[in-house]
């Protein structure tokens, strides 16, 4: 991963320092927040500043004639808070793709001007170059997409976009409808959703991708990125991604983007100092002061305002839309219908080669028992003489887990099935399965500890590949407690990326969820060590 741009390097390369002229001349907003208004010329910030330059910083040993070639980046993606200033600032240099000078047009030995008179705008601005600045040229027929996971949604763009053409000289040059602006030379700006696919293949030279934060495999949109990107490659075109912080659990296009280990692609993103809270008050109001620092606009007191209100229902995504931090959210890990449509209850024969997963508890979270044959069926034992389900409330037994009763249930499963292994969560049942342990041997029963975040992580992304996917042979018994314990488990980040499962609320238990996982995982590892096919000797009673 390479590191954001945190604001703090020092801008000494050749840019096209042309384009953000450019910008301020020809587009103009209504201001925000002011007295009048009166449209003004569209002023960057200093992040906005910041991040257009490097965007069209220019490679030393570039040459007249190439295109994204010429530029450092292939792409950008900046990352700031919400009501920041990215919409305008994006609609700015879509603006300038679709007329201004923002392709490399050799270096300048002094004196060379850019003349809008050239390039039909009639508007008399010139700019001067110094001496070793880098020129800039439109492009003969841009292309542009302007793309968003809902039509509404292009409206942080596409809104101020209109009303930058409307107030200012570029009106002379593009021509404004609903979906659509004509640019010069038969150039476009065309505003598409993930639904126009034939659309979204086309060559174009410049894509502005908005709110990647929320581009996933779900909404179609990962599939949307790569094929405007492939569309891009083939006009030599670049694009940009704007975006809040993003849920980790998702693997958004933003955060794939964040991941990424190639060079040359520009980030901006300065998160907040890592010691603040964003529950404390006080500490928030220290990281709104810092990631909306230079966004003149703003008033902390407002942004307090929707931040503590949002904080209520959904903290996570406070967090990342105000904070501008990478926080996970109430991530649902897999939809109950979609368990519930595994089930197709059978009899599992008694003799019958499985595996088993343990999770226990004490005095709060419940204990239970889940086992998988080793072609896919997954279920929930019965013991005992009455034929209990290995499920136990602490409730139910006066606030404690009956742990004879478990032992019981345990040794039972082990007497009735050839059970080849039992990944058993150790914590508050160490004893218990060092017992087990000594009865049936270490090589079948296997203390495998949940809080090992790789591990668990791994191990639900195997479960929930398995039941989703079309052609899976994974069934289960329609155990309730099970699917409702599927139903509350919701993600929990840990670094990397990685998740764990928690509860989506402190009543809401996911103790059934956590031993099919493990039974599970117990299953492909024995199916991977080859105890799938039966041994002959055992087959022979051996
Ligand atoms: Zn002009």
């Amino acid at each position: 991963m390479v590191a954001a741009d945190d604001g703090t390097w020092t801008l000494d390369f050749p840019t096209l320092y042309v384009v953000p002229d450019w910008i301020a001349r020809h587009c103009w907003l209504e201001s925000v927040g002011g007295l009048s208004s009166e449209p003004q010329p569209f002023e960057m910030y200093d992040w906005q500043l910041r991040a257009t330059v490097n965007h069209y910083r220019v490679k030393p040993t570039a040459t007249v004639g190439q295109l994204s070639t010429a530029f450092f980046y292939r792409r950008s993606q900046i990352v700031a808070p919400q009501k920041s200033g990215k919409g305008p600032w994006t609609a700015g240099i879509t603006a300038a793709e679709g007329a201004g000078p923002v392709l490399f047009a050799g270096f300048a030995e002094g004196g060379e001007r850019y003349r809008c008179s050239d390039h039909r705008c009639g508007c008399g601005w010139v700019y001067e170059y110094e001496p070793g600045e880098p020129m800039g040229r439109p492009w003969n027929r841009p292309l542009i997409q302007l793309t968003a996971t809902s039509e509404d949604q292009t409206d942080n763009v596409y809104r101020p976009l209109q009303a930058m053409i409307r107030n200012g000289p570029l009106g002379e040059l593009m021509k404004v409808g609903e979906q659509f602006i004509r640019l010069p030379n038969d150039g476009r700006i065309d505003v598409v959703t993930s639904s126009a696919q034939s659309r979204l293949g086309n060559p174009i030279t410049f894509a502005p991708q908005d709110e990647t934060g929320i581009w996933t495999d779900g909404n179609k949109m990962t599939k949307v990125a790569t094929t405007q990107r492939r569309g891009l490659a083939g006009m030599s075109g670049r694009s940009m991604e704007t975006t809040n912080g993003w849920d980790p659990s998702e693997n958004s296009v933003a955060q794939k983007t964040a991941e990424t280990k190639t060079k040359d692609v520009y980030r901006l993103h300065r998160l907040p100092p890592k010691g603040l809270s964003y529950t404390n008050k006080a500490e928030r109001r220290r990281i709104h002061a810092f990631v909306y620092e230079g966004s003149a606009h703003i008033d902390l007191d407002s942004i307090e305002g929707e931040a503590a209100e949002l904080l209520e229902k959904e903290p996570a995504e406070a967090e990342r839309f105000f904070g501008n931090r990478i926080v996970a959210g109430m991530g649902t890990w897999l939809q109950q219908d979609r368990w519930d449509a595994r089930k197709e209850a059978k009899e599992v024969p008694d003799g019958s080669r499985i595996v088993l997963g343990f999770d226990g508890s004490d005095v709060d979270d419940w204990t239970g028992i889940r086992c998988e044959t080793l072609d896919g069926y997954q279920f929930t034992p019965v013991y005992g003489p009455d034929r209990r389900p290995t499920v136990w409330d602490p409730a139910d037994w006066e606030g404690q887990v009956p742990r004879l009763e478990v032992d019981t249930a345990f040794r039972e499963v082990f007497a009735r099935y050839d059970v080849v292994r039992a990944y058993c969560d150790p914590p508050y049942w160490t004893s218990e399965v060092a017992a087990w342990q000594a009865a049936f041997g270490e090589k079948r029963v296997t203390e495998w500890h949940t809080a090992r975040a790789v591990q668990m992580h791994a191990a639900c992304e195997s479960l929930l590949t398995d039941v989703l996917k079309a052609d899976t042979t994974f069934r289960h018994d329609g155990c309730e407690t099970t699917s409702l314990h599927v139903r509350n488990a919701r993600k929990a980040a840990r670094p990397a990326n990685r998740y764990v499962l928690r509860k989506a609320s402190h009543i809401q238990k996911i103790d059934l969820t956590v031993c099919s996982v493990l039974a599970h995982e117990a299953a492909s590892d024995a199916i991977a060590a080859g105890q799938a096919k039966t041994k002959k000797r055992r087959a022979r009673g051996f």
